[in-house]
Parts: C-alpha cells; sequence; structure tokens
C-alpha cells in the first residue's frame, strides 16, 4: 500500500507510482527482468493469484525481484508528504521515512491512543468523551471472570480424563491377575512382564 499522492507535495515522476495500488511506491521492489517497480506488499499480495508483471504481462517470480535501484529510493527520499491530518490543522510536512510513524501519534489524529487521566486505560482520542471508566474496569472484571471460569474447566475435563486413564490401568490389573491364575503359561509370561 502506498502513500496517498493526494498528500504529496509537488509533482510526482510517473516511475514512482506504483501500478497496482496507483499511490507512490511504499518500500518499492524491482522486476530484475522489466525493471517495473511496485510496493513490496502490493506485488506479494499480487503474485499470490498472478506470476505476471500486471504491467507487462511478463513472467514474474518471487526470485526476480529485488530491492528498487539505488536512483529510485534517492528520488522518493527527496518527497515531502503532508501530515493525512492536515484537514484537522496539522501543520506537519515530513519524508515518506518519518510519515508512517508519525501518522500514528499525530495529536490530529482522532484514533490516536491517549490514555485516560482516570483510570490509565487506553483509548482512542474520539472515543475519551463516551468513555466511562467504572463500565470500562466493570468489562475488564468480567472479561477476567469468565477467563478463569474457561481455566477452572479445561482443568476439570483434565481430572476427569485422567480418572478414567486411572480406572482403565486397575481394569487391566485386575484382568491380568485373573488370567494369569487361570493359566499357567500367562503366570510365566506376566512374570516376566
Ligand atoms: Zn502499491
Ligand atoms: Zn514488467
Ligand atoms: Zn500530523
Ligand atoms: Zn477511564
Amino acid at each position: 500500500m502506498g502513500f496517498d499522492i493526494n498528500y504529496i507535495i509537488g509533482h510526482v515522476d510517473e516511475e514512482l507510482i506504483c501500478p497496482i495500488c496507483t499511490d507512490v511506491l511504499e518500500t518499492p521492489v524491482q522486476s530484475l527482468h522489466c525493471e517495473h517497480a511496485f510496493c513490496r506488499v502490493c506485488i506479494e499480495k499480487w503474485m499470490l493469484l498472478k506470476k505476471q508483471c500486471p504491467v507487462d504481462r511478463s513472467e514474474l517470480l518471487p526470485s526476480h525481484l529485488a530491492p528498487a535501484s539505488r536512483l529510485m529510493r534517492n528520488m522518493l527520499g527527496r518527497l515531502q508528504i503532508r501530515c493525512p491530518f492536515s484537514e484537522n490543522d496539522c501543520p506537519l510536512i515530513l519524508s515518506l521515512d518519518d510519515y508512517r510513524a508519525h501518522v500514528l501519534i499525530c495529536q490530529f489524529n482522532p484514533k490516536a491512543i491517549v490514555e485516560c487521566k482516570n483510570c490509565l486505560m487506553k483509548v482512542p482520542k474520539d472515543e475519551l468523551p463516551d468513555h466511562n471508566c467504572i463500565i470500562e474496569l466493570r468489562k475488564i472484571v468480567q472479561d477476567q471472570a469468565t477467563e478463569i471460569a474457561v481455566l477452572k474447566h479445561s482443568q476439570g475435563d483434565h481430572e476427569i480424563r485422567f480418572g478414567y486413564k486411572i480406572r482403565d490401568l486397575e481394569f487391566l490389573q485386575y484382568y491380568l491377575a485373573a488370567l494369569r491364575s487361570t493359566s499357567p503359561f500367562l503366570r510365566n509370561v506376566g512374570n516376566q512382564l
């Protein structure tokens, strides 16, 4: 999945666009045969379905792919991209390398994870106004109670199976003893066991 071309500042060369997602190349790889370049994630998904270059349909196998040329990586390295939350007033302009990390922590990201000051639970920022510490903590306690109940149940199952095994063993011992007492041959075998 590439970088949204709408947020890139200035002109983008066509060779820096992934033909699969039509955005700017992210972690680009290049075919050693036809030199077409794709986002690594995009072409890996594509090759699950087809072993063909999506541009010229020539044969394309995983072994044909290599990291993009230094020239291409340098060109990508010079691109600048606005934060996708610039609509929410984030003023930052970033290099492609810094983009993903920033989006996760951007304070203008409505889904950014923040900590509730009362219960210290981590919640998406946009859910904080509706966040109710008591309800959330009760949910956690209930989840844990369910987990404990499940564990107890499976422990019970093990004990029951163990009980069956012991009874089987006892039965075999009685059976063997009975056989031994009726057959001299088995008596000897039994002694060897
Ligand atoms: Zn792509
Ligand atoms: Zn190609
Ligand atoms: Zn931002
Ligand atoms: Zn809370």
